[in-house]
């Protein structure tokens, strides 16, 4: 069976927190979400870094998870690594307060997206549903029907962030090659001045 969204596209959240402690999802974050997420905490990086995970590629994510990555892993003295949210005991992302989000407004891209997953423009259908979630998201099917155009919009955003992100991994990763790779904690940083440069250059 497709995993393809009809045109008939619904989606209206029900607020049943299975996306935000479903142990098979696992949220990473581009350099604008811990952008987004540090403003939010007013800025306390002490505390940013309390609420963040460096998953080890090799280590820490099965072959499922490293399949459906979309960003591209950083080098770091402690080895390759994607930031993501942190899960309590595995489950809860630890930005949930059931039944919402506490930092619904500055929650990562992917969050922003679920249940939809994109592909690309050149994929032949733009975007699906998430792994499972037609299993699992009762807001499936629910609500007024999303509009195509502002959904292949946000699937430009999404991609164009992706890609941006991965660019500058990239730069990253060619500087860990000359010499001493950044720490997981610097590279936090590092994502923070680019985003604020970034967003202003952007937002001007
Ligand atoms: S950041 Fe918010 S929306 Fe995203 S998984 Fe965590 S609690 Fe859910």
């Amino acid at each position: 069976m497709s995993n393809s969204p009809p045109l008939d596209v619904r989606f209206e959240c029900q607020q049943s927190g299975h996306c935000c402690c479903d142990p098979q999802i696992i949220v990473t974050t581009t350099f604008l979400d811990i952008f987004q997420i540090f403003s939010q905490l007013d800025g306390d990086f002490e505390y940013l870094l309390k609420k963040l995970t460096f998953y080890r590629v090799e280590t820490d994510l099965n072959l499922e998870l490293r399949k459906r990555l979309v960003l591209t892993p950083v080098q770091t003295s402690d080895g390759k690594i994607i930031p993501g949210l942190m899960k309590i005991n595995g489950l809860n992302c630890v930005f949930y307060s059931k039944p919402n989000c506490s930092i619904y407004n500055s929650r990562p891209r992917a969050c922003r997206n679920y249940p939809i997953a994109f592909l690309g423009a050149e994929a032949e259908a733009p975007f699906i549903w998430a792994k499972d979630s037609k299993e699992t998201c009762p807001g499936i099917g629910k609500g007024i029907p999303l509009s195509f155009p502002s959904v292949i919009q946000q699937g430009k955003i999404t991609l164009e962030e992706i890609n941006t992100h991965n660019d500058l991994v990239h730069e990253l990763n060619i500087e860990a090659s000359k010499g001493k790779p950044l720490s997981a904690r610097e590279v936090v940083w590092m994502f923070i001045v680019y985003a604020e440069k970034y967003s202003s250059e952007n937002n001007s």
